[in-house]
C-alpha cells in the first residue's frame, strides 16, 4: 500500500480531533453524557490506506456506500478488525458480497432486501446487525423505508435466521430543517423500540447536521468530509 504523506496524515488527524471534540460539545448543549454519541467515519472514496490512518488514529467504526468500493478495501484492511457500516441503498444482488465484510447494515429498507441479506448471512455463517433506514424525505429516490411499511421492515428482520434488528437510520432531507426531520425520526424510533427492545440505535447525522441528530437522541453519527475533507470526484 502507497504511503500517505505527513501533510495529509496531520489534516486527517486534526479533522478527527475537531469532529470529536465537535461531538461532545453537541453532547453537553443536548445535556447527554460525554462519550455517549458514537462515531462512524464515512470513508467513501477515500483510499484504503487513509483508512489504515484512521485506525492508527483509534477509529474502529467506518462507513462505505458502494460495495464495488468497499469489498475490495474491506478485504484488504481485514487485519486491522475495523467494523465495517454499509449505508448505501443496496441492491439485493450485492447482499452476497456485503455479508461478507460488514457486520452492520444501515440501510434496510424493503423486506425483498430482508430477505437476501438473511440468505447471505446464512451463507457466510455471519450475524449481521441491522437498522431501518427511514425515509424522512415526502419524496422517494433516496432510499429508506416510507413510515408506514417501517414495522413490517422490522418485523422481517426480527423474524429472519441471521440478522439482528438493532434500531433505525435516517438521512435528513437535503432542503428540509433537520431539527424535524430528526424529531419524526425519534418518532420512528420509540415506536420500533416499543416492540423491539434491543432495537436501540439511532444512526443519525451527518457532516452538517450533527448537532441536530445528537439533540433529537442519535446513539452514533456519520461524519465523511467533517473529517477527511472534500470528497475527490470518482468515476
Ligand atoms: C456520505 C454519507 C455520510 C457522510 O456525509 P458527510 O456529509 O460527508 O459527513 C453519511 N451517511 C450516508 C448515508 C452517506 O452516504
Amino acid at each position: 500500500m502507497t504511503e500517505v504523506t505527513a501533510e495529509r496524515k496531520l489534516e486527517i488527524t486534526s479533522g478527527l480531533e475537531a469532529a470529536q471534540a465537535r461531538i461532545l460539545r453537541a453532547e453537553a448543549a443536548a445535556n447527554r453524557p460525554p462519550g455517549s454519541v458514537g462515531l462512524v467515519v464515512v470513508t467513501k472514496t477515500f483510499p484504503a490506506r487513509e483508512i489504515a490512518v484512521l485506525a492508527e488514529l483509534g477509529v474502529r467504526h467506518v462507513g462505505e456506500n458502494r460495495d464495488n468500493e468497499a469489498a475490495p478495501k474491506a478485504h484488504a484492511l481485514a487485519d486491522l478488525g475495523m467494523v465495517w457500516h454499509y449505508v448505501g441503498q443496496l441492491q439485493t444482488n450485492k447482499a452476497r458480497s456485503v455479508a461478507r465484510y460488514s457486520s452492520i447494515i444501515e440501510s434496510v429498507d424493503r423486506i425483498k432486501l430482508v430477505n437476501a441479506l438473511s440468505r447471505a448471512a446464512e451463507e457466510a455463517e455471519r450475524a449481521l446487525d441491522c437498522l431501518v433506514q427511514v425515509s424522512l424525505d415526502d419524496r422517494p429516490g433516496r432510499g429508506g423505508a416510507e413510515s408506514a411499511q417501517v414495522m413490517g421492515v422490522a418485523e422481517a428482520i426480527e423474524a429472519s435466521p441471521g440478522l439482528m434488528l438493532r434500531g433505525v437510520m435516517a438521512v435528513a432531507p437535503l432542503d428540509g430543517d433537520p431539527d424535524l426531520a430528526f424529531e419524526r425520526l425519534a418518532v420512528v424510533a420509540g415506536q420500533v423500540q416499543s416492540e423491539h427492545p434491543d432495537a436501540s440505535t439511532i444512526s443519525a447525522g451527518m457532516s452538517g447536521d450533527l448537532e441536530e441528530a445528537v439533540r433529537h437522541g442519535a446513539t452514533h453519527v456519520r461524519l465523511g468530509s467533517a473529517i477527511l475533507g472534500y470528497r475527490p470526484l470518482v468515476g
